[in-house]
């Protein structure tokens, strides 16, 4: 195995040992199925776990370079959200404002799926469902706070869905510094994402599908994928690569792998969590313009995590790159300013991975009848919950279920490619230095970033 998993995340070095046995094997040589998947995250994962349930009979082989939940669904930050990379105009732009209204209310439906699935499956996986709760620490993240409730409230969802906590109800969920108020939807929970690929890849297994470890894939074509161990050959062929999607023959710039870190705090005493809150292990973020996001663990960690890493020429990937000793120090240093009292705590994790980003921020997914190629992915940030749809509409799509997952707006979407480089670094990474300059300056001077705002707008987000 190339890489030492237990390194790969919190997550990896705290599953017990039976979840961390290899699932698969190599690919022996040439095979031959009816579906072949590429990538075993939670995308290609739930589109073979409910393949398997709509048509039992059905041959499904998944080809994964490293080990299921090598990549960013055994790294991730945990939050099973009903965010979506695009905005509802974005959405309502491409079919009807019920349709993105439609779209909004699956994903909030999705949430609690995983839930189901788990429960039904008997996965422990960590799951507590306290919402989310944003803290508004500036005088400008109060005025967005509330913009972003009328704005929820214009499309007709109400304030079960998110609603304005003044100071006093924030505080009796997050003990942020300089709180001026909150949101709060109560539509998220927190999990622990490895141990939902993990067991979800042993439950894929068990249904029978085949799984392949430590096989790269090489190339995607209609009727099949090309790996360094073998062909495998079938009739429909599922790109499920995400961050990593370079990797592919004529892929670079189908998605940039643009990297997101964490870090883990040692658990911290009861005491501390007195002060922090939290106590429904609520995720938790603030209104800077460079995201940032958090929860409580199940075992009484804080995991903390946020962009800012830079774009690596080419959209290279490497192991090297999951680590970055400025980004995780300026992230210790945002989370000591928001809970002072972690200060004297120590951070025994950190680690990172590639999102996987479309060049106009929206996630997609599809079938090409005609060709045999689906796909699922560029869920950027918000890939925990979306998957999990992206991979129920890809069994429903496959199997032609016509359901109502099948005509949401973004099945189908094909997003344009990135520039070539030097173009896609440059932009990308003047995008990542807008937003902390923008927080820096907005911090100082109290007044809205111009240029952030329009790289927010432009990016739908
Ligand atoms: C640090 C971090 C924090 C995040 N936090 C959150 C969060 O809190 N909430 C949220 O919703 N989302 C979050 N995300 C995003 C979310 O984790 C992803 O969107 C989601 O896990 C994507 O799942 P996936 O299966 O599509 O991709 P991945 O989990 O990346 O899986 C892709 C798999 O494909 C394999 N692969 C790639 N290329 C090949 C090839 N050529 N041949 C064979 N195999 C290949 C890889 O090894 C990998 O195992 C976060 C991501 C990161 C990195």
């Amino acid at each position: 195995m190339p890489h030492d998993l237990r390194q790969v995340s919190l997550w990896w070095s705290e599953l017990p040992a039976d979840l961390t046995r290899p699932v698969g094997e190599p690919l022996p040589g040439d095979v031959t199925a009816d579906i072949a998947i590429v990538g075993a995250g939670y995308t290609g994962l739930w589109t073979a776990y409910y393949l398997a349930r709509r048509d039992p009979t059905l041959r499904i082989v998944l080809i994964e370079a490293q080990q299921a939940g090598y990549g960013a669904s055994g790294r991730n930050g945990g939050w099973a959200s009903a965010l979506f990379p695009a905005s509802l105009e974005a959405l309502a732009r491409r079919t009807s404002r019920d349709d993105a209204i439609r779209m909004k209310r699956t994903m909030i439906d999705s949430v609690d799926e995983i839930d189901r699935v788990a429960r039904n499956e008997g996965w422990d996986i960590r799951w507590a469902k306290g919402g989310t709760v944003v803290a508004a620490r500036t005088p400008l993240q109060w005025a967005s706070a509330q913009e972003e409730v009328e704005h929820s409230h214009s499309w007709g969802f109400g304030p079960d869905d998110l609603c304005l906590l003044d100071r006093t109800e924030a505080r009796e969920r997050i003990g942020a510094t300089d709180m001026l108020g909150a949101t709060y939807t109560p539509h998220c929970a927190a999990l622990d994402p490895a141990r939902l690929v993990r067991q979800l890849a042993r439950a894929v297994v068990r249904s029978g599908a085949r799984l392949y470890e430590d096989t790269a894939a090489v190339s995607i074509e209609p009727g099949m994928v090309r790996t360094d161990r073998g062909v495998v050959r079938a009739e429909v062929v599922v790109r499920a690569t995400e961050g990593y999607t370079r990797t592919l023959e004529g892929h670079r710039r189908t998605l940039a792998p643009v990297y997101s870190m964490m870090l883990a705090t040692a658990p911290l005493p009861e005491d501390a969590w007195g002060e922090i809150g939290l106590g429904h292990r609520e995720t938790f973020s603030d209104g800077r313009n460079l995201i940032i996001y958090g929860q409580r663990t199940a075992d009484d960690r804080l995991a903390f995590g946020g962009r800012g890493a830079p774009y690596a020429f080419g959209s290279r990937i490497s192991p090297e790159q999951d680590r970055n000793p400025a980004v995780h120090a300026a992230l210790w240093e945002v989370l000591v300013d928001m809970f002072p009292v972690v200060h004297s705590s120590t951070v025994t994790h950190t680690w990172g991975g590639p999102l996987g980003v479309p060049r106009d921020w929206w996630a997609s997914c599809g079938y090409d009848r005609s060709t045999g190629l689906a796909w699922s992915g560029g869920y950027v940030g918000d890939g925990v919950t979306t998957s999990n749809l992206g991979g129920r509409t890809l069994a429903d799509l496959i199997t032609g279920q016509g359901s109502d997952l099948e005509t949401l707006p973004w099945v189908g979407h094909r997003s344009r490619p990135w520039e070539p480089e030097p173009l896609r670094w440059l932009g990308t990474n003047i995008g990542v230095r807008v937003m902390n300059v923008a927080d820096a300056s907005e911090a100082r001077t109290g007044r809205r970033s111009l240029l952030a705002a329009a790289f927010a707008r432009r990016l739908g987000h």
